[in-house]
């Protein structure tokens, strides 16, 4: 099958290119954009996950803290730094990097950002707006994969999309973000008999599983366009989706890799939330 790769940095510059100009217009009214990315302990991929994104706010000229607290920082502390930060004018996005350490209860973190400071789009007031289709912040994973469709040309209207992974963060809110584009869509996870027989009929099929190479060839329809969300570590520790990217190009018309597929994208909605967020409030 003659496919094409998906290129998520390059469709990512472009956002971002976007995003520049108009943090251009909103300082030429006197207002930066600001994002504070808040991290508790020392996970090694969530240090890496924070620092691009904080290095992306510099280079597209916003403003950006990162707050970094202790693995035994308690919740009252954390949400006392969050309420901080609900108050701080410099402040228009709030991002809570998780996983939390297991003393903090995610749900009530996630629950004290102010939706209006909201652009990772976890908080229960813009998942709620996002299932009925009002304007809010789009999860920025899902949200991306919607925008590398766009921008290869997928028409996405009346195709059989198939999710695997029901997650709060992709699987759920992606499924929901492809009916409001008038896919069909169908749910698979871990307890779906036959996989197979649901993939096999995807036209558009996104993986979120967590599954290193789970996905191969043997579940794609030949001509299928396929989402690879995954970021895991294959026996070589070299980086790796839940596709197996080899034997599914095979069969794929189109296809994300990883890295360079979803991961640029994901950041480069961030940005385009958090220059909404600031938007908002100057027209407020
Ligand atoms: P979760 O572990 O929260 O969810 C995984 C989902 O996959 C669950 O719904 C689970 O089903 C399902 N699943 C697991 N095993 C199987 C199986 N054998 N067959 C069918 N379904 C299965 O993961 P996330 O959604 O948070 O992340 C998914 C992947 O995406 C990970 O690799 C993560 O690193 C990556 N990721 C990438 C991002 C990016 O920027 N590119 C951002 C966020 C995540 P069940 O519900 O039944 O347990």
């Amino acid at each position: 099958m003659t496919n094409s790769i998906i290129d998520g940095k390059q469709i990512a510059a472009q956002v971002t290119e976007k995003v520049k100009k108009r943090v251009e217009d909103l300082k030429a009214k006197g207002v930066t954009p600001g994002l504070a990315v808040v991290l508790v302990g020392n996970n090694a991929a969530s240090q890496t996950y924070v620092n691009n994104k904080t290095k992306t706010c510099e280079k597209l000229g916003m403003y950006s803290v990162l707050i970094e607290l202790d693995e035994q920082v308690s919740e009252e502390e954390l949400l006392h730094k969050v309420e901080q930060l609900n108050n701080d004018d410099k402040i228009h996005g709030i991002l809570v990097q998780l996983p939390l350490p297991k003393q903090i209860d995610e749900d009530r973190v996630i629950a004290a950002i102010s939706p209006k400071k909201d652009v990772d789009g976890f908080h229960p007031e813009s998942v709620g707006k996002m299932m009925i289709g009002q304007q809010t912040f789009l999860p920025c994973t899902p949200f991306g994969v919607l925008k590398l469709l766009e921008y290869s040309g997928v028409d996405v209207a009346g195709k059989h999309a198939v999710i695997i992974g029901r997650s709060n963060i992709v699987g759920k809110p992606m499924g929901q973000l492809l009916l409001q584009k008038d896919a069909t869509v169908t749910y698979c996870h871990s307890r779906t008999k036959d996989l197979h027989a649901f993939t096999k009929q995807a036209d558009i099929l996104v993986v979120a599983t967590g599954r290193a190479k789970m996905i191969d060839g043997s579940y794609i329809k030949e001509g299928a366009v396929v989402i690879d969300v995954g970021i895991n570590r294959d026996e070589n520790n070299k980086l790796c989706g839940d596709v197996d990217f080899a034997s599914a190009q095979e069969v794929a018309s189109k296809i994300t890799p990883v890295p360079g597929g979803v991961g640029p994208m994901t950041i480069a909605m961030l940005m385009e939330n958090t220059c909404l967020a600031a938007e908002i409030t100057l027209n407020n």
